[in-house]
């Protein structure tokens, strides 16, 4: 299948030439006739399978048509980076088509973005919070909204804003197209989807398991010694770009300080920082400038380095859906990626949750010098004295080894 599939206007395939796709990836080559027919869609899909452009480019065939300045498609984003990453997105595609787009969140003045509406916008990607709040200002109409996309519902689940969303939706035509998408399903999302879709067409694109470009693997370790363990990783994780995962905020920040001293370059992305520390942050990891980011799991939601080619869980994340998202930062589209957990003794049950939700054993892997009295009992149990046998080479190899 090739993109001269769907028919789209020309102004939108010179869109999709520039940003060079040439096929479309499963989900968009399932959702996007659907979205053209004007349906609901419920889309499974994690970050990295290439959703963004599935619901974007049937938006812009659809408003390339009609009245221009009327706000008519609302995107809503978790957060304010897939915020900004979802209006480039936008603005890459429908370059020739004149549609303007603007993102709305918090933690910037609004003044810029009251202006914005009031010079007459067509597509709006949105933080909920800063939405309504400029709805209480009278200053964004959403009664010519005709779509809008719910984007990783699931997160928005996990923030807090499923009161903000019915609020929103509250405020929408009743006539409408609405495409939810979601990483996974917990019942509260499934409960959503419920009360906001009207005869969805489903598509579930490796709803919870990683992506098979990732190889996993987890270490023991004990906590005393993670920071020595990481260094190691970091040494022997070549040219890449490297997300490192922490616990807690306050983690975050003293890691990459730590690494820093170290001499490795590091930086940190933690709720504690203003905007534009955040941009700064982003800005360096994603050209390169620095290699390690050091983040939480909220700080991260959203960021979409392509380069990134190892993922590592300094602190084993909450749940096994959060591992999910965490190691599918990386080993995105057409690049292969590394995911390692660094994993104390009671980090154990944590694992089995993980290994089930994946349906397969995490590889072990053990480092010489480091304490094995915390060795993650299992089956298969694979030992290495060296990291590099870890490394991405070319071949294209299955993320993780064999289960019982
Ligand atoms: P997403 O899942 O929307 O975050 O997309 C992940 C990455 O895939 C982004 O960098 C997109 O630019 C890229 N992408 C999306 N669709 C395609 C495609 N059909 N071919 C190649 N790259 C794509």
């Amino acid at each position: 299948m090739n993109f001269k599939t769907f028919s789209f206007h020309p102004q939108i395939n010179a869109g999709i030439s520039t940003a060079g796709y040439s096929t479309p990836t499963p989900i968009q080559s399932q959702t996007i006739p659907a979205i053209l027919e004007g349906k609901d869609v419920f889309g499974l899909a994690q970050t990295g399978t290439g959703k963004t452009a599935a619901f974007v480019l049937p938006i812009l065939e659809r408003l390339i048509k009609g009245p221009r300045g009327k706000l008519r498609a609302l995107i809503l984003s978790p957060t304010r980076e897939l915020a900004e990453q979802t209006h480039v997105a936008i603005n890459q595609l429908g370059r020739q088509t004149g549609l303007r787009s603007m993102t709305i969140y918090g933690g910037v003045s609004s003044s810029s973005q009251i202006r914005g509406l009031r010079n007459g916008v067509d597509i709006v990607v949105a933080c909920p919070g800063r939405l309504l709040d400029l709805k209480d200002q009278r200053a964004v109409n959403l009664n010519n909204i005709e779509i809008l996309v719910l984007d990783e519902a699931d997160h928005m689940f996990d923030m807090g804003f499923l009161p903000s969303l019915r609020r929103i939706v509250a405020l929408l035509p009743e006539r409408r197209q609405t495409l939810l998408f979601s990483a996974t399903m917990p019942s509260e999302i499934r409960k959503l989807a419920t009360e906001m879709l009207h005869n969805p067409v489903t598509f579930e694109i490796s709803i919870t398991k990683p992506i098979d470009t990732i190889s996993h693997a987890i270490y023991n370790v004990d906590q005393s010694r993670k920071l020595e363990m990481l260094m190691l990783l970091l040494r022997e994780s070549g040219q890449g770009q490297v997300l490192v995962f922490t616990r807690t905020k306050h983690r975050a920040k003293k890691l990459a300080i730590q690494l820093s001293q170290a001499g490795i370059s590091a930086t940190s992305l933690q709720g504690n920082l203003s905007q534009s520390q955040r941009d700064l942050a982003m800005n360096s990891f994603r050209r390169g400038r620095v290699k390690v980011l050091v983040a939480t799991d909220i700080a991260a939601r959203g960021i979409d380095v392509s380069q990134v080619s190892h993922v590592i869980n300094y602190d084993i994340p909450d749940t096994a859906d959060a591992y999910t998202h965490r190691t599918g930062r990386t080993g995105r589209m057409e690049h292969l990626g590394t995911a390692f957990t660094l994993v104390t003794k009671e980090d154990l049950p944590m694992v089995r949750t993980i290994e089930r939700l994946m349906g397969q054993a995490l590889e072990r892997r053990v480092m010489s010098d480091f304490d094995e009295s915390v060795r993650v009992p299992s089956q298969p149990v694979q030992t290495t004295n060296k990291i590099s046998q870890n490394r991405t080479n070319n071949n294209r190899f299955r993320s993780f080894s064999r289960s019982n």
